[in-house]
């Protein structure tokens, strides 16, 4: 049986909207131990080799914790039980993804569920001295609308994911830098980790009031508050689930089949001249639309956007003509598109 863990010396509240991994190294960084030594403070013991229980790295915790868990966090660290299990992405679980039944993972194939990794803004980071929000991690989440900026999608120096794998237990945290490996800083050669500074990282900007950014602001609200009550749903609100299921089914054909020029009548151009300069491999919705999640920001951005411009329409006429449009594109490539399709 595991002793119950004793009150850690330094309190650090977590802050406004952060996943929980992001707070446990910033309680690591501030007590300046390595990271395993703060979990074990925290009754959260590493796993023993192939024998590992299940939900046992800081990323499965950051899906889900188990009820101990919570109980072993919430006693060491003074913070309320609600407010860690806030911190993991079982609080959107129904929402903005869906966890499956038996495991920490998140259902790819629904919802745009995104399995693992966190995009990011870097002015974020450098604002909150390296704190990750929690909607980073979603499939949803393409720009910061503070900071009027398009996510970065990875390490622009080791070329990484952020946050799909586990911390260096034996490490020391450095909040805001990369932690994959990699050496490509050269002005640290000692270290076998990238360490390269996130909040120096550019991302397309978006000038205030752009499209997108309203884009971004309907889809968090709308998983915030559980349900979409804008445009084409405002008289008759709909669970927020059915609603992003609608905005990805047809975001994603769109993404497999519309050209710039398509996409120009409901996209503005710079999100389209960004979206183009990624490599084609990575700008496909995928091999079959509609399965996962576009892999960048910028492509997840096009295609919300063009859906949304008609689905935040008031005007149902107006939505109607500006959807037409779409189904337009996408039937370019014989695919039999219906209402049922859509709305299903
Ligand atoms: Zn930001
Ligand atoms: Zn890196």
């Amino acid at each position: 049986m595991t002793a119950a863990p004793r009150t850690l010396p330094l309190r650090l509240q977590p802050a406004e909207g952060e996943a929980l991994d992001s707070w446990l190294e910033a309680l690591a960084h501030r007590h300046h131990s390595p990271l395993g030594n703060l979990l074990e403070a925290l009754g959260l013991p590493s796993p023993k080799g192939q024998q590992a229980p299940r939900c046992s790295s800081p990323t499965e915790r950051t899906i889900k914790l188990r009820p101990h868990e919570i109980s072993s966090i919430a006693h060491a660290t003074g913070v309320e039980p609600a407010r860690i299990a806030r911190m993991t992405l079982a609080h959107f679980h129904g929402r903005a993804l869906l966890l499956r039944e038996r495991q920490p993972r998140v259902n790819r194939h629904i919802l745009w569920g995104r399995a693992s990794g966190s995009r990011f803004c870097p002015d974020c980071l450098a604002s909150s001295g390296g704190r990750w929000q929690l909607t980073w991690r979603l499939g949803w989440s393409f720009a910061c609308v503070h900071h009027l900026r398009l996510l970065a999608d990875a390490c622009p120096c080791c070329g990484n994911t952020q946050r799909d794998r586990p911390h260096q237990r034996t490490e020391i945290p450095h909040p805001g830098r990369c932690r994959r490996a990699g050496n490509c800083e050269p002005d640290d050669r000692r270290s076998a980790l990238c360490g390269h500074d996130l909040t120096d990282v550019s991302t397309l900007t978006l000038p205030a009031g752009h499209f997108a950014l309203r884009a971004q602001t309907l889809i968090l609200d709308a998983i915030t508050s559980g349900a979409a009550q804008f445009g084409v749903y405002a008289r008759s609100p709909q669970p927020v689930a059915v609603a992003l299921a609608d905005v990805r089914t047809v975001a994603s054909r769109l993404l497999a089949t519309a050209n710039s020029e398509e996409l120009s009548s409901v996209v503005p151009g710079d999100l389209i001249d960004e979206h183009l300069s990624v490599p084609r491999g990575r700008r496909m919705a995928l091999k079959r639309p509609g399965f996962m999640a576009p892999s960048t920001a910028v492509s997840t951005a096009v295609a919300i956007t063009a859906v949304l411009k008609a689905l935040s329409e008031p005007d149902i006429q107006q939505a109607g003509s500006i959807m037409r449009d779409l189904l337009r594109a996408m039937e370019r490539e014989d695919r039999a598109v219906t209402a049922s399709d859509i709305y299903h």
